[in-house]
């Protein structure tokens, strides 16, 4: 379970302070699919940030397993990092490295034996349905299966969670719905508890079932998906949801 506890991030910049983050609470489940929806400039990424440790909270605590992430340091920090895998927008991938090579890096990095590696790799490799790509590079892919590759490098370590940062915004619908059935599939063969940052409803629609509506660094709303969907109580969900006409 992932516990975020009024959870701040200001930002120092030359034109004054950002509050990005003004009291995030929240509690996932695992097992939960949750998307985090919200507008250009909410706040969704720099809340995938922090949930990754890779933003330092100035304020709140995130809990896994009721473990304070935010208070670790050192290896530590390194060992927890490793039960959060993340997929970037725009994928991330190390162009001058095959799709094996890209999903064996982290395990490379974690000193895992070139034995294991070569197993787990296969493994990966059957379950994002990239069988005889391992030699090709990114370069030779489809933006599908470049996402598919980032996916399989981001559950190398075998994560408890896995943090989506608009997964399927660069794809185009048929490409998409499939990406989002892999993450289903995900979620339910492996029990991986998956976060989802999306501007898409629809990614809500298909897989999520919680949601948590994000708007200038707050949750307007925060609960399961189906009800927020027919029922959606803030503007900021209104206007996504696209319920009352254009506000
Ligand atoms: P979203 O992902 O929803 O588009 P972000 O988390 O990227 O939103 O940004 C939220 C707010 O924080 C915005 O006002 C943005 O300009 C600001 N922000 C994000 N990252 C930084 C940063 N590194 N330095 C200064 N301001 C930032």
């Amino acid at each position: 379970m992932i516990q975020i506890e009024n959870l701040k991030k200001n930002f120092h910049t030359k034109t004054g302070d950002v509050e990005a983050l003004q009291g995030i609470s929240a509690r996932i489940e695992d097992g939960d699919i949750f998307g985090i929806i919200g507008l250009s400039g909410a706040g969704k990424s720099t809340l995938l940030r922090c949930i990754a440790l890779l933003e330092i909270p100035s304020e709140g605590s995130i809990k896994i397993d009721g473990k304070d992430l935010s208070a670790l340091k050192g290896r530590e920090l390194t060992a927890h990092r490793r039960q959060i895998g993340v997929i970037f927008q725009g994928y991330n991938l190390l162009m001058q490295r095959t799709v094996a090579k890209n999903i064996a890096f982290p395990l490379e990095i974690a000193g895992v034996s070139k034995p294991e590696i070569t197993e787990r790799v296969a493994r990966l490799i059957r379950l994002v349905g990239l069988e005889g790509k391992e030699s090709s590079y990114p370069s030779q892919l489809s933006g599908g299966q470049c996402q598919r590759v980032a996916i399989a490098r981001a559950l190398a370590n075998n994560p408890k969670v896995l943090l989506c940062d608009e997964p399927t915004s660069a794809l185009d619908s048929f490409t998409t719905k499939a990406i989002l059935d892999l993450l289903r599939d995900i979620n339910r063969q492996l029990g991986v508890t998956i976060i989802i940052i999306t501007h898409e409803i629809g990614v809500v629609r298909q897989i999520c079932n919680r949601v948590a509506v994000i708007e200038s660094g707050r949750f307007a709303e925060n609960g399961p998906a189906a009800e927020v969907l027919a029922a959606p109580k803030s503007v900021a969900a209104r206007q996504l949801i696209g319920v009352g006409g254009a506000l």
